[in-house]
């Protein structure tokens, strides 16, 4: 089977359509995850569901067998990941599961990306546990920028400080096609593919693709990083969100989200959804 884990969030369920897209029975599929109403909605689809939490070791017994193919979708919580994803991979390598595969970050052995070191840490882990593995080093979703375009939507303006840094982001939905296709392919074992967009898009190129997602004018408006963290915290957003978010628009300055391989448009057979595409779904739904 096809153990998801991470199934009830924005990428997992979209991983468990493109399985279910591409033939696989919804009963060879397990999706797992914490959300018990979105485990019974699976559930009503005839996908088998475990309630899981990765930090509960107990709650994983039972998930994995031998014939599994375990997908780990990174969790949500910063800071208790490497633990949370050392749960997961010691009960798979219990199970002595066929492969795992994890969704990881671009470059994530050596980016000084602020999201890279859990990244690596669990790479390490999943390396050290001798499991066969495939690594799927996701580059920026395009639906990060949703909330840039409710505030342009109020503010006319794209206010960042990510200076002339590029972003070669995908739609989920890409990310979530590459996981279904190396999950279902045992020849990718061992791999670690650098997936991203496409074309990197700078901030203007940003603006321009919200103003025509919401029919107005976006000016950009580039400002410090000081700047940009009071102006976030006076907008209402903690501090620590308002760290967190400067310094991935510091990482955005540095060029470390623009790389573009085209592992993606080549693993999934198409090009990726453009920016605007991208941001016209997710903001209508
Ligand atoms: P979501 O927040 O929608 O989904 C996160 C998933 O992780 C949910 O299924 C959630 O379960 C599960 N999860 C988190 N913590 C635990 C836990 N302790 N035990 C069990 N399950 C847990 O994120 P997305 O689908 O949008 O993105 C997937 C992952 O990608 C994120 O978790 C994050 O690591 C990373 N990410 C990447 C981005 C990028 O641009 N590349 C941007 C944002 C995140 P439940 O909902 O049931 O609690």
């Amino acid at each position: 089977s096809y153990i998801v884990i991470g199934a009830t969030g924005q990428l997992g369920s979209l991983t468990v359509d493109s399985l279910l897209a591409r033939g696989i029975a919804p009963n060879q599929v397990v999706a797992a995850g914490r959300n018990t109403e979105k485990l019974a909605k699976f559930a009503e689809r005839g996908i088998r569901t475990q309630r899981i939490d990765l930090s509960e070791r107990s709650s994983l017994e039972g998930l994995f067998s031998a014939e599994d193919t375990v997908l780990l979708i990174s969790g949500s919580e910063i800071g208790q990941r490497v633990a949370q994803h050392g749960n997961a991979i010691d009960a798979a390598k219990a199970a002595g599961v066929q492969r795992i595969v994890y969704t990881s970050a671009p470059k994530a052995s050596t980016s000084a990306l602020v999201v890279a070191p859990e990244h690596k840490a669990t790479e390490e882990l999943i390396a050290a546990s001798g499991l066969p593995a495939t690594i799927l080093r996701n580059g920026w979703y395009s639906e990060n920028y949703v909330p840039a375009v409710e505030q342009a939507r109020e503010t006319g303006t794209l206010l960042t400080s990510a200076g002339e840094g590029r972003v070669s982001s995908a739609s989920r939905r890409d990310y979530a096609d590459a996981a279904a296709i190396v999950l279902t392919d045992a020849s990718t074992t061992g791999r670690v593919y650098e997936l991203s967009g496409d074309y990197a898009w700078n901030q203007q190129e940003l603006a321009e693709a919200i103003s025509t997602a919401v029919g107005s004018d976006v000016a950009v408006a580039q400002v410090s990083p000081e700047e940009h963290h009071s102006a976030l915290v006076s907008a209402g957003v903690d501090e620590s969100t308002a760290g967190f978010l400067v310094a991935l628009d510091g990482n955005t300055r540095d060029g470390l989200l623009s790389d573009t391989s085209g592992d993606l448009s080549a693993l999934i057979g198409r090009p990726t959804t453009p920016l605007l595409d991208g941001l016209r779904e997710a903001v209508s739904v």
